[in-house]
This record gives C-alpha cells, sequence and structure tokens, in this order.
C-alpha cells in the first residue's frame, strides 16, 4: 500500500514536471514568437524613416540646383566658366562635391569641390554621365568605387543640364540612420521578389533581408531605380530590444512558476508525511486498544466461565448441580427415546452420613461427599453425566448403556466408594452408599426414570444399605 501511495507520488510529480516543461517551452515559443514580430515590425519603421531621411536629402539636393539655376539668372550666367571663383563660395555653401553642367550634350563646367578629397574623380564623372545621360530630371543614390553618392540631375531647358554630386561619408550614412546601431556598404544583391516592400517617390525597388537573433536584428536592404538598375546594399544592425526583454519576462514568469510548484511539491511533501505519521499513530492507537479489548474480552471470558461454572456446578463436589443435571438429562433422554437408544440412571445415597456428620463434625463430612464424588468421576467416562441432586444424593446418566451394564457399573463404583479412606486423628473412616437402577424402559420422562431409580434406592436402603437395585432386583 505504501509502495503505490509512493509511486503515484512520483508519478504525480513527474507529470506536473513534464506539463510545466511542455508548458514553458510552449509559452517560450508562443511569445517569442511575437516579440520577433515587434521587433521587425519596429525595425521596419526605423527602415522607414531611414529612406524617408534618404528622400528628403535628395529633395533637398534638387532645391540646391533650383537655387543655383536661379543664381544663375541673377548673377547672369555664373556658372560660366569664368566664373569659377563664384562657383566655389557656391558649392561650399550648398556644400555640393561635384557640379557638371552640360550643354548641347557638352559639358561647359565641372567642378569639384577642392575642400573635399574624393577618390576616382574621373572614374566616377564617366560613371554619372553613361549611367543617368537618358534621364532628365531625377534624384538618386548610387554606389561608385564603393562610395555612395547623392546624385541629382535637373534639365533647365532643351539644352542645360546641371548635375549636382554629393558624396555621404560614413559618418552622414550614420546620420540619415540615427536609429541603428551600425550602418556600412555592401556588395551583396538582394533580390527575392518577396521581400519588396517599400513605396519609395525615389527608389523602384527596395529588397530587403531581415536576419534576427536574441542579440542582434541584422537588415540588407538593396535599392534599384526607375529602370530596375541594381543602386546600392547596406547593412544595417541594431541591438534587439524587445526580444531581450521577452526572455527576462518569460525568465522571471518560470522563475515564478518553478518556485510555486516548489511550494506546491514541498507542500504535498510535508502534508504526506504529517498525514503519515498521524495515520502511524492512529495504527498505534488502534492497535492498543484492540489489544485492551482482547485482553478484557479475554478477561470477560473467564469471568463468564467462573459464572457458568457458579451457575451449574456445586461448589463443594465440583459436579453438576441439581438445575444443570436435570437439564443435561433431558437433552439426553428425548435423544436416547427418539432414536431408540439405550440408556439408564443410578441414583445414589450415602449410607448413615447424618450420623458420620454428628460423629466427625460437618467438616468430615464435606471431606467424604468430596472424597465420593472423585470416587464415582474415576469409575465413569466422560459422556456420563453426574450431578449432586441435594445433600449426600446423588445420580448418574449413562448413554448407550443397557440395564445389565449399568448395575455393574453402579456395583463396581460401590466397591469403590466401600475403599475410601478418610483419615482423621489417626482414624480411618470408610463410607458406604446405595444403588437405585432404572433403564429407559416403559419410561416416557428423565423424571419418570429418576423416579423408578429413587423407588430400587428406597428398596436398597431398606434392605440393609451399601447395594444396589433395579427392576431386575439385584447386584
Ligand atoms: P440414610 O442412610 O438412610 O441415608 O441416612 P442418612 O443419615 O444418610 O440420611 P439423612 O437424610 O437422615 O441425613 C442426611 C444428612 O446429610 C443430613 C444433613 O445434615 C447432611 N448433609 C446434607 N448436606 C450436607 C453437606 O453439604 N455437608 C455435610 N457435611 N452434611 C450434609
Ligand atoms: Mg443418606
Ligand atoms: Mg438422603
Amino acid at each position: 500500500m505504501k509502495k503505490i501511495i509512493q509511486n503515484r507520488t512520483i508519478l504525480f510529480v513527474i507529470t506536473i514536471s513534464l506539463l510545466t516543461i511542455t508548458f514553458i517551452l510552449f509559452s517560450y515559443f508562443t511569445i517569442m514568437k511575437k516579440y520577433i514580430n515587434i521587433e521587425k515590425i519596429e525595425n521596419l519603421k526605423h527602415l522607414e524613416t531611414f529612406i524617408h531621411n534618404m528622400e528628403n536629402r535628395l529633395l533637398e539636393n534638387e532645391k540646391k540646383i533650383d537655387y543655383l539655376i536661379n543664381l544663375n539668372k541673377n548673377y547672369k550666367n555664373i556658372l560660366e566658366k569664368n566664373n569659377l571663383e563664384k562657383t566655389d563660395f557656391i558649392m561650399n555653401t550648398l556644400d555640393l562635391d561635384f557640379l557638371i553642367i552640360e550643354k548641347n550634350s557638352k559639358i561647359v563646367l565641372k567642378k569639384i569641390n577642392s575642400n573635399h578629397k574624393i577618390k576616382n574623380l574621373i572614374h566616377i564623372e564617366k560613371k554619372i554621365l553613361n549611367s543617368f545621360s537618358n534621364l532628365l530630371t531625377f534624384g538618386t543614390i548610387a554606389n561608385i568605387n564603393s562610395q555612395l553618392f547623392f546624385i541629382n540631375k535637373k534639365t533647365v531647358n532643351k539644352e542645360f543640364f546641371i548635375y549636382t554630386v554629393q558624396h555621404i561619408s560614413k559618418k552622414e550614412l550614420k546620420n540619415l540612420a540615427l536609429n541603428f546601431e551600425k550602418v556600412s556598404l555592401i556588395d551583396e544583391h538582394i533580390y527575392s521578389n518577396n521581400n519588396e516592400i517599400f513605396n519609395s517617390k525615389i527608389f523602384d525597388k527596395i529588397f530587403l533581408n531581415t536576419k534576427i537573433d536574441i542579440q542582434n536584428i541584422t537588415t540588407k536592404v538593396s535599392f534599384y531605380n526607375q529602370e530596375s538598375h541594381y543602386l546600392f546594399s547596406l547593412k544595417l544592425k541594431n541591438n534587439t530590444l524587445f526580444m531581450k526583454e521577452g526572455e527576462n519576462t518569460i525568465f522571471i514568469f518560470c522563475a515564478f512558476l518553478i518556485l510555486f510548484l516548489i511550494l506546491l511539491f514541498y507542500t504535498t511533501y510535508i502534508y504526506q508525511k504529517t498525514l503519515k505519521q498521524h495515520n502511524k499513530n492512529l495504527e498505534n492507537r488502534v492497535e492498543e486498544r484492540t489489544l485492551q479489548i482482547s485482553s478484557a474480552l479475554k478477561e470477560l471470558e473467564k469471568v463468564n466461565l467462573k459464572l457458568y461454572d457458579l451457575a451449574h456446578t456445586d461448589f463443594l463436589t465440583k459436579t453438576m448441580n441439581r438445575r444443570h443435571f436435570f437439564m443435561h438429562a433431558q437433552n439426553i433422554f428425548s435423544q436416547a427415546n427418539k432414536s431408540l437408544n439405550n440408556l439408564c440412571v443410578i441414583m445414589i445415597d450415602i449410607d448413615n452420613f447424618k450420623r458420620l456428620n454428628d460423629s466427625y463434625g460437618h467438616d468430615l463430612g464435606d471431606r467424604a461427599l468430596v472424597a465420593f464424588s472423585k470416587c464415582v468421576k474415576e469409575n465413569i467416562i466422560e459422556d456420563d453425566i453426574f450431578g449432586r441432586l441435594g445433600g449426600e444424593e446423588f445420580a448418574i446418566v449413562l448413554k448407550n448403556t443397557d440395564l445389565n451394564k449399568a448395575i455393574k457399573i453402579a456395583n463396581k463404583i460401590r466397591k469403590s466408594i466401600e475403599n475410601i479412606n478418610i483419615v482423621i486423628k489417626n482414624e480411618n473412616i470408610n463410607i458406604t452408599a446405595s444403588f437405585g437402577v432404572s433403564d429407559i424402559k416403559n419410561c416416557s420422562t428423565i423424571d419418570e426414570m429418576l423416579q423408578k431409580a429413587d423407588t430400587h434406592l428406597y428398596s436398597a436402603k431398606n434392605s440393609g444399605k451399601n447395594r444396589g437395585r433395579s427392576r431386575l432386583n439385584l447386584i
């Protein structure tokens, strides 16, 4: 029983632990999935801001060209070659790196900001003129020789075009993407159509690829212009904010859950321990009480036996008393009568007992009664019934015994009684007894049988005592 309870407890603990682990894992993945989504949405917002900043810069640069055109109108061909000193000042003011003016497909003016040092200028110039000569007015960002540039073109009239180029330094790039930890130019092209996300005024397509882990969220973005020409790619890296927070929340939640379970297990354990102790105490008390009850029952049994003895046994001779004897005798008579079995009774009366009492005292009389009873018991079997009917008068019921056998038994007892020796003050005293024997023949009750035996006993007394009488009239 104890083992079953122990096994059940272990099973309970294992089940609860497994359920908890499953629940924790399930919660972790479900909640983290949500946090990943939040992180991605936030990242997209940052990207939108970044792209918006780039667009604004391009629009600003467009306005710079307008400003230049106006200046040119106001100051009469300020952008002509002979006015180069003035353009120096203008370029510095407008923070431009490169200015190209094309007239009738010929470069009429090419101005480089001497304060800014840009490598491979010739290559850049070629690239810009080749790539964007078809377009009339545009603003874009391009990667030329691993350097990023804002490039704007404006058509003033049919034959007059102005290009402005502004190099984007690493610092400037970082300023455009303030929400990101790290921004860098990469060579990788991001294609997948699935990743296309932004509708930009300036860029035709923007593809992105986002990778997220517990620490960082990294997005690679590729920008394409209106003719789907690849422009440049950037890698934007940021620390994850929500995921870490989510992980901390889950960790705290799990810690509380585990703590609660430990408390639950501990309380259950203590409760079971107390219950076991309580049961043990109860069992001990029950055992103690059972012992007490069983010993009380034994005592009661003894008392009952004593009471039975007192109620059924003659106190002096320890033979059946009159009432008990008649009860038994009656039963035996009924059985014998029914089954037509032999049955005999012997009535015995000690001879001259009054004289014995008178001569030697009542105590000796008692001793004689005890010795007499003992002697009779020794001459009968356990199946026979022997009782004291009163005074010095006794009776025996012999089952399955015919009259002849009963007479023999009576004679045997009589002779044994003759041999009883009671010693008092160096004097040997002997006793005798007279017998009346009756069988079941012609008797319809035990009383009748006893009556007949008593009559024969009376006859024996009258015939000189110390003898027996029956319907056969001999012993
Ligand atoms: P009989 O030979 O004709 O039977 O004469 P008896 O003296 O034996 O008979 P009787 O009926 O005259 O006397 C019986 C006596 O038995 C009288 C009574 O005092 C005595 N007696 C009866 N019960 C007890 C007893 O328990 N103890 C003692 N010591 N004597 C008893
Ligand atoms: Mg007598
Ligand atoms: Mg008598």
